[in-house]
Order: structure tokens, then sequence, then C-alpha cells
């Protein structure tokens, strides 16, 4: 084809009116899916006829200039995303511009995504050329097809979404933008700005897991729209519901058998009959009337194909995430498609301080496997909390207190290194120390926190600073602080650690939310007896701001019990500890140290730390001679159990246990 006749083709390809093909038909026309995914062949929308009603809103000649659907995980969502370009490029062309998280996920979008589908649809072949063919302008992020051209932008950069004029706008994954970029407004809201001269022509689909009550975008557009419920009959008495997680039922302890209630006939019915005959004449029915021209889909992983995410195994999540608040929310927002609430704030220190239980500060009781310390430099004093570790995310308050002094004294600090070397004996008779040691430099005397860190980095004391910037991880990547007078790293100076203050904060909200119902052996956090009123006022001193995605403190009240709370996860995870990633096998073994079970055989954990000393004084000499390893050794800190090493004898039965668990101890 000469270069003219090139020239023809195209701009009659542009001018040519669009071809008003719904997107459902168009994907069963002309979408192939790559021979190296799951489902390979010609797309069918009787795989996910869920999403057909979704595409519709999105065609030509729907009433819908805008389309937002909240999604959980593995309903083949973003197969939707890729549907609605598709069809825009070959049958309705016009600028395109498809909005990431970052530019970065875009280009992998592109690549894992766009790319393939491209390469094995003749339809796009045809109209975007391969990048190798000179001239194509088929880059990662621009492609150039008849009539328009698409260009892939990153939420986080503010030019790529002021460019040209777009009558398409995909908003992929918007959970995960950030909230305004530079003071311009959210980013969603610049990316729709481009499409104002194309009227009701123009098209916006904006998808994504949700996140945060109340500071998730996904759900403010789902709320926008008509909340549209995918409408499914009763396999048995045929009324038409939509699916909600309340009605699935199993028998206790057994999610394999699980279940859905009918709402009317209360008959349960298997995945696979609510699946066949339940999805017959299956429709999306408006919930409300919403703003016009918005349709809203909300789609949970519970409408997944058979055998993509069965039930059974979802309600099998369910029930190992019930325990633990982090997990269940995640389960919350990526399987059931619906935002967290977060309760922070809804809980007065009074009531939590109704959780303090018998013991005494620095007493050890059974469970605490490892202790962490946390400090809080203020102008006239210091603050520090010992906080001990266990199995399954159990956390005990081990002492809390002031130091008070001017930390450019040394005393102040020789004070608080008493306080962290001296052992604690728990009721095993086994003697514990703390390990770690997080110290906060980013307020005063950030030159006397570097001081003591270099000095006793070898007992596991280090630097934080907290940065609250969302999603980052609770302890990231240390710097080095000490350099010579050429520039360079001195080996073996202070490091400074970072640490994600809002992942902490959420971790600490949601464990002391979650506790609100439970008994104390179940709780997540424990309280001693010691602790004041005042410092479970401190606790609740924060509350999530969730316009701007963050803690906040609330004005007047002080929070350094949250700030020592944030160190010693931080301490906890540090690589000398990882707490965070220990197995069960690690705890094993560590337990059969601290807790060894000859050493309990005897006699009854010790209730008071009074009982606690009398019962020492008893023991036998040897025993009390212990002062097992996991105290950070002198010449080099390391843990007891790296939890990168198996441990050498995983999940034994007890009985063995107890000879294991004697040559750990009395060597
Ligand atoms: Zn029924």
């Amino acid at each position: 084809m000469g270069a003219v006749d090139e020239f023809v083709r195209s701009l009659s390809e542009a001018i040519k009116p669009d071809d008003r093909i719904p997107i459902a038909r168009w994907a069963e026309s002309y979408r192939i899916l790559p021979p190296d995914t799951p489902e390979p062949g010609p797309w069918r929308n009787s795989r996910t006829p869920y999403l057909v009603g979704i595409m519709d809103a999105l065609s030509p000649d729907s009433p819908y200039r805008e389309v937002y659907l909240k999604k959980g995980h593995q309903l083949g969502g973003s197969a939707l995303g890729e549907n609605f370009i598709g069809h825009a490029i070959t049958s309705a062309a016009g600028n395109i511009l498809a909005v990431f998280a970052t530019v970065e996920d875009g280009e992998k979008w592109n690549l894992s995504r766009f790319e393939p589908m491209r390469q094995s649809t003749p339809e796009l072949r045809r109209r975007i050329r391969d990048k190798e063919v000179k001239g194509s302008d088929n880059t990662q992020r621009r492609k150039k097809f008849p009539g328009g051209f698409m260009q892939i932008v990153g939420a986080n950069r503010p030019g790529g979404l002021k460019s040209s004029t777009m009558r398409y706008v995909l908003l992929e994954e918007m959970d995960e933008y950030l909230g305004d970029i530079g003071k311009q407004g959210a980013p969603e809201t610049l990316a729709k700005n481009r499409t104002s001269n194309f009227g009701r022509k123009a098209r916006i689909f904006g998808n994504s897991t949700p996140t945060i009550v109340g500071s998730s975008p996904i759900d403010r557009n789902y709320l926008r729209g008509d909340q549209q419920k995918y409408m499914v009959a009763c396999p048995c008495c045929g009324s038409r519901q939509f699916f909600k997680w309340s009605q699935m039922k199993w028998p206790d302890g057994e999610p394999e058998k699980a279940r859905y209630a009918c709402e009317h006939c209360a008959v349960l019915s298997t995945e696979a009959e609510w699946k066949t005959l339940g999805y017959e004449g299956a429709y999306w029915l408006p919930t409300t009337r919403g703003e016009p021209g918005v349709a809203s889909f909300h789609l949970p992983s519970l409408y997944a194909p058979l055998g993509w995410r069965p039930w059974v195994e979802l309600a099998a999540d369910f029930i190992a995430a019930k325990a633990d608040p982090i997990a269940l929310k995640a389960f919350i927002n990526n399987m059931l498609a619906e935002c967290w609430e977060d309760l922070t704030g809804q809980i007065k220190g009074a009531e939590i301080a109704k959780r303090r239980e018998g013991w005494g500060l620095r007493t050890i009781p059974k469970g605490c496997l490892a202790l962490v310390m946390s400090v809080d430099v203020q102008g006239n004093r210091l603050e520090y909390k010992i906080v001990g570790f266990g199995r399954n995310k159990k956390h005990w308050v081990i002492d809390y207190n002031i130091i008070d002094g001017d930390p450019a004294k040394e005393e102040v600090w020789a004070r608080l290194t008493a306080l962290r070397e001296r052992p604690m004996v728990n009721s095993f008779g086994v003697s514990m120390r703390v390990q770690t040691c997080a110290i906060d430099s980013g307020g005063h005397h950030t030159h006397e926190v570097y001081h003591y860190a270099r000095l006793y980095r070898h007992a596991g004391v280090f630097a934080v600073k907290g940065a609250s910037s969302a999603g980052k991880p609770v302890i990231g990547r240390p710097v080095p602080m000490d350099v010579n007078h050429k520039g360079r790293v001195i080996k073996g100076g202070v490091q400074l650690w970072h640490v994600g203050t809002d992942t902490a904060k959420s971790l600490l909200f949601n464990y002391i939310a979650s506790d609100e119902e439970s008994i104390p052996e179940d709780r997540f956090i424990r309280f001693p007896a010691g602790l004041s009123d005042d410092y479970f006022e401190q606790l609740t001193a924060e509350v999530f701001d969730a316009a701007k995605s963050q803690y906040r403190k609330l004005p007047g009240r002080r929070n350094e019990v949250i700030d020592l709370f944030v160190y010693a996860f931080a301490a906890a995870y540090h690589p000398l500890l990882r707490l965070d990633v220990m197995r069960d096998a690690d705890w094993s073994q560590l337990e059969s140290m601290i807790e060894p079970v000859n050493g309990d055989l005897f006699r009854a954990p010790l209730p008071t730390p009074d009982e606690q000393e009398v019962d020492i004084v008893e023991q036998d000499q040897q025993e009390v001679a212990v002062e097992i390893a996991v105290t950070a050794s002198e010449a080099q800190p390391a843990p007891v159990v790296p939890a990168s090493t198996p441990a050498p004898q995983p999940e034994q039965p007890p009985d063995s246990d107890w000879l294991s668990g004697t040559d750990n101890w009395l060597d």
C-alpha cells in the first residue's frame, strides 16, 4: 500500500461515523485472549455474564457518561477496562487517557495486558502497529491509531493529566491514586476535565478495589451513581436477590461445606447451583437514583465464575482472617469489595482502661517470648515502653515510664541503660532482656540519640525517624548517618531507620478495636495493672482523617504512648528480630527456651511479681544461673531464631519437647 493509500485509509477510518456496536458484542466478535492466559481463545460473555451489563453502560448507546465499578479480586474486572479501550480504538475512535497510580504501573499494564491483547486481536493489530515498525508511534506510553491516540499516564504526575482533550478516560485502580497533586485537585477530577468538549459522547470508566470508608475514591464515586447490584435467582424458589456475605453459612469449623442461604426461602444451595440455575436471566438492578449520567456497580468476589474463587475457599479465608484485623481488612476490601471502617476515635480511653489485667508492670506473663523497647525523646525527659511479643500477634505492655531530666545530660541516658539492661525473670525462672530498642531521633536531641545508638549498636539499639506517608512499611531500610571527611560511610557507624508510622498506627488501632469484644486471653494487646488512666487517654489521642488518609492528633492531647507503640513495632520488625515473619516452628523453638516444659512442671505460673521473687530464691541454683541467649549478646547481637533459617526441631509432639527443651536451656 502506498503512502497516499495509507493516508486515505486512515482518514476514512477517522471520519467514519461511530460503529454503534455494544462493547460486549465487540468483545465476542473481535477479542482474542492470548494463548498464555488461563482461558485462551475468543472472548465469551457467558464466562463472566455479570460484566455484560457494565459493558453496556459504557457502550455508545448508553445514557451514562461515567461508569464506576467497585470490585473484588478474581472477577475478570481488569479485562473489562481492556474491552472498553479496544472498542474505543476500533469502533468509535477518539483520544484515550488511561490513568494508573504511577507511570510505572501504566507501563506494566501496557506490557502485561494491553500489548498481549493488541497482538492477539487482529482488529487492534491492524490499527496500532508493532512498535518495531518505523513510524508506528507505538511506545510504552503512547499508542497512535486512526482517529486518535491513547496516552498512558500516572496519577502521581499532574503534567500527564493536563494534556490534550480526551473522549475516553480509564481510571484504573483509583484507590491507589494519591489524594491530590500539588494542590491541583484529585487526579480523577483533572482527568475528567479533559473530556468536557465531548459532552454526552465522552465515556469515563473508573474501577478499583475499595479501601477505607470516607477516603476511598471508588466508593465516593460509587455513591454518586445508581449503585447497581447483580440480581441472581434462588435455585430453589427463584426469588431474585444479590449476594451478601451474611447469607453464607457453614457448620462450625467446616468451611468446606459453605452454602448460600436464600433470603426468602432460607434453603441452602451450593455455589454450582447458584451459578448455573441462579445466573439464568440474572441482571443488574439500580438500588438508588444517583446523579444523572453516572452508573455504578458493586461486584464482590462471591460472583466469580465457578472454579475461579470457590466459596469454600472464601469461607476458609474468612475464618483465618477473623482473628487478625489486618487480614480481615484485606478480606473485606479484596473479596467483599467493601470499604473497611476505621474505628479509631470511636473507642474511649476509659473503655480501653478497663482492659487492665491483674499483673503488674515488669511482669512477664506466660506466652510472652521476646522483649523490645522504644524510647521517645522530649525536651525535658525520655519516655520509654517495653513491649512483649508472642505467637499469633499477641502483645503485652511490660513497662512504661518517664525518665525526667535533660536529654543533653549523660545521666538521663545512663538511667535508660540501666532500665534497658535490667533482666526480668518469667514464671519459668528464665531471665529475659530487651533485645532491640528503637529511639526516636526526629524530635529533640538528635545528636544525643545518634550518640547513644552508636554506643549501644551492639546491644540492638537503633535510631528511628517517623514518616507518616501512607503505605510505607513499618520499618524501612537503614540510612547511614556517619560519614568521614571524605564523605564515605564509616563502617559500624550510626544508622537511621525510617518507620512507616501510619502503617504501624493502623496495626495498633485495628488491634485495639478488634479486642473490644474479646476475653483477655484472646486479645492482641494486653495491659498490666500499673498503667495510669492518662496512658489510655493518650492511646486514643489520634483519629484517622479520611479526607487526608492520615492519622491526626486531636488538639491539646498528648500522644507519646502511641508513638512508643509505633517504635516498638519497628523494634520487633528490625532485621535483628523480625518477629513479624516468624513461623510457627520458630516460635516453638523460642518457646522451648523461654518457657521450658520442665521449668514449669514443678510449679504453677506465678500471678504476682512478689510471689515470683520468692520462687526464684527457692529455685535450684542452676536454674537461676541460666541467662539464656535471648538477651542481645555483647559481641554480636543476633536473634535467637533467625526467621530465615529453619528451626532444627520443627513441630515435635509435646513429649519430645520436654527433652529438647532441656538441651536448649541447660547448656
Ligand atoms: Zn429461595
